[in-house]
């Protein structure tokens, strides 16, 4: 059985002073729940110490937002995966559609990232999803498959390896695609996964992200192949963040 799993992205937002926000998270998942559904933050990479700090007694799991695709060398400013392990993360968001636009990252580098990441023995949630162009021009299944074919490590598992949809034009704009527009892109990944990585591999979880909020969790996460969410703006106010964990 798929064990769902609700994940947060704080993106470039959290100081210090947020860390409130962390241990009211961590807290609030314990209880029932938290033996049947995952619950993963992502702050930004500033904050990974001390969240991993706060969560350590609870059910939070806590990841990172992007990897280097090296463990170690000459690459000022970049963080790699075997940092965030040592920092006892264990997830890794990468090829975010806000670093494959604004960084440029090509679905080759993002494989390199995922590598990475299982290299370490950190889970990927590797990212896909059309834009509104894309999906205009009705290729939206077209990325998809060339996303998941061109971004997943052959080494990916269930155990290891999330996938998230993300429309790109869903993202922090309050649009949602309908809940049928949801199902197909999800049996679609499943299939292309199928494809790429094997039937025992492919039952890995797929998330749906792109303005989730405690509003609209009960019916995105009842939709056929969601098992689970990635929360952006949502996730960085614990209440709302513990409303959509506690849909399930
Ligand atoms: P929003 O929930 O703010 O739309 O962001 C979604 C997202 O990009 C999560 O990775």
């Amino acid at each position: 059985d798929v064990r769902p799993m609700v994940a947060g992205n704080w993106k470039m937002n959290g100081l210090r002073s947020a860390l409130d926000q962390i241990k009211a998270i961590a807290d609030g998942l314990d209880g029932p729940l938290s033996q049947k559904v995952d619950a993963v933050l992502c702050p930004p990479a500033t904050l990974l110490y001390v969240a991993t700090a706060l969560a350590e007694d609870s059910p939070l799991k806590i990841g990172a937002q992007d990897c280097h695709h090296h463990n170690s060398g000459a690459y000022t400013g970049d963080v790699s995966a075997e940092m965030i392990a040592d920092l006892f993360a264990t997830h890794v968001i990468v090829g975010h559609s806000e670093r494959r636009k604004d960084h440029a990252e090509s679905d080759e580098l993002v494989l390199a990232k995922a590598q990475a990441a299982l290299g370490v023995g950190l889970q990927a949630i590797i990212c896909v999803g059309e834009t509104q162009a894309e999906r205009d021009a009705g290729q939206t299944l077209d990325v998809l498959a060339r996303q998941i074919a061109g971004s997943v490590p052959e080494g990916a598992s269930a155990g290891n390896t999330i996938i998230a949809y993300e429309p790109v034009w869903a993202i922090g704009t309050g649009l949602t695609p309908t809940a049928a527009d949801i199902a197909v892109a999800h049996d679609f990944l499943r299939s292309r996964l199928h494809e790429r990585v094997g039937s025992e591999a492919a039952q890995m979880r797929i998330l749906y992200g792109g303005s989730v909020k405690p509003s609209n969790a009960r019916e995105i996460l009842g939709i056929a192949h969601v098992d689970g969410v990635l929360v952006g703006g949502a996730s960085l106010k614990a209440e709302d963040f513990l409303a959509i964990y506690k849909t399930y």
